[in-house]
């Protein structure tokens, strides 16, 4: 096809900021001026549909903004527009899944009032915020209406327009992540692929490949991740508003901090590992939830560790011109991978062994891997060329983008990005 875009590829890039005490106490004022945007803003809905079962809209809510932040010019009126407008657009994301899930018959979480807020985002690729040079070869973060913010860039970003970036407070520390588009100069893969994988996400291993090796979370993260359910428990335990509970969360931030460190180095660790041996990974398309959910701690811990590991095989394939490609979840489990036969009984979840009666007995979740892989592969029919290519979305929290007043491109990959 002509006149396609090349395709584009979203990378997210932390760092931790160093704000000067004048610029960390606009920062927090912000927050403040942000947290009673978005409580107002909600307020005025739900006012808008329980008196004329009336919906407000994003633009018409924009609109009575750039009202208030005229009129108040120290207070909103000090925190850059696209910003503020920014929480009015995650406002219009909660209440789109909101009525989403209602027509879905789900059970409808209607959106909260807020009573933290601790991160806001820029969400243009126009400049309002960028590394700059500091002086004595230092760099800064600029930041629209806040200033240049000391950085510390500890990994250099690619050349590329810089699409969002989000500043956040975790517990007593300052990061930003910028999400850079760089543009997708790998040829696409043409060839048939050489040596390629499937990946089982599990609880008993954290994955399980179709070459029968298993992925296990270092011993390390594990200890760090009963430290921060530990920490959250003190939490909990503790009485609102008092000074010792304030403590425990600040401790309970810490922890967060330091497992998504350690996770982050140990998914980089695995993925590169995959994509050196193989030129084609292929993950289950979990952006249905999953049979295992039950709102389980083991599982929210474990899913935090496969998004990662799914976005990084993805990306890192896309730079080498491999392969990435998702499959349909369903029945991975509950079918033979020799004969396609599906398991009657099915297995239970305490069964750890697929046994057929083709004579097929294998490790259950190897037997799930290596269907990915046979559909991965049927999905790539010859390696043609005709694959998934290995798009990273910008993080997840952008997903389902309204369209704005300023022409943005769809931002939506694949489902990699969660
Ligand atoms: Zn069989």
């Amino acid at each position: 096809m002509e006149g396609v875009l090349p395709p584009k590829m979203y990378q997210p890039f932390k760092f931790r900021l160093y704000p000067f005490p004048n610029q960390e106490r606009e920062l927090l004022r912000q927050f403040d001026e942000l947290r009673f945007l978005w409580n107002h803003a909600l307020e005025q809905r739900q006012e808008a549909w329980q008196k004329e079962k009336k919906s407000l809209t994003y633009v018409s809510q924009c609109r009575d903004l750039a009202r208030w932040r005229a009129y108040d010019k120290g207070g909103i009126g000090r925190v850059y527009g696209h910003v503020a407008q920014e929480t009015l657009a995650r406002l219009d994301d909660a209440f789109q899944h909101f009525f989403r899930r209602v027509k879905a018959g789900g059970r409808p979480g209607f959106p909260r009032f807020k009573r933290e807020v601790t991160s806001l985002a820029y969400p243009d690729s126009n400049g309002s915020a960028a590394i700059v040079s500091g002086r004595n070869g230092t760099r800064r973060l600029h930041l629209a209406m806040l200033g240049d913010v000391p950085v510390k860039v500890s990994r250099e970003p690619p050349e590329g327009r810089v699409k969002t970036c989000a500043v956040k407070r975790e517990g007593d520390r300052w990061y930003a992540v910028l999400t850079v588009e760089v543009p997708d100069l790998a040829p696409r893969p043409s060839a048939p692929s050489e040596n390629p994988v499937g990946v089982d996400l599990g609880l008993s291993h954290l994955a399980m490949l179709s070459t029968g090796e298993p992925v296990e979370a270092p011993k390390f993260l594990r200890a760090s991740e009963k430290r921060l359910s530990r920490a959250q428990r003190v939490v909990s335990r503790r009485k609102k508003g008092s000074h010792r509970r304030e403590k425990a969360k600040v401790r309970l931030a810490r922890c967060h901090t330091k497992v998504r460190d350690q996770r982050r180095d140990f998914a980089h660790k695995v993925t590169t590992g995959w994509v050196k041996r193989h030129d084609l990974v292929a993950f289950e398309d979990l952006s249905v939830p999953s049979m295992l959910g039950n709102g389980h701690l083991s599982k929210s811990i474990a899913d935090a560790g496969w998004g990662m590991l799914r976005q990084m095989a993805a990306y890192k394939e896309a730079r080498r011109s491999g392969r990435y490609v998702e499959v349909p979840a369903k029945g991975t489990t509950q079918t033979c991978s020799k004969c396609g036969k599906t398991a009657d009984p099915p297995l239970a979840l305490k069964d750890r062994t697929y046994s057929c009666p083709c004579g097929l007995v294998l490790d259950r979740d190897l037997n799930a891997a290596r269907n990915v892989l046979a559909r991965a592969l049927a999905q790539v029919p010859g390696g043609t060329g005709e694959s998934t290519p290995a798009e990273t979305g910008p993080p997840s929290h952008r997903k389902g983008r309204r369209v704005r007043s300023e022409k943005r491109e769809p931002p939506r990959g694949s489902e990699v990005a969660r």
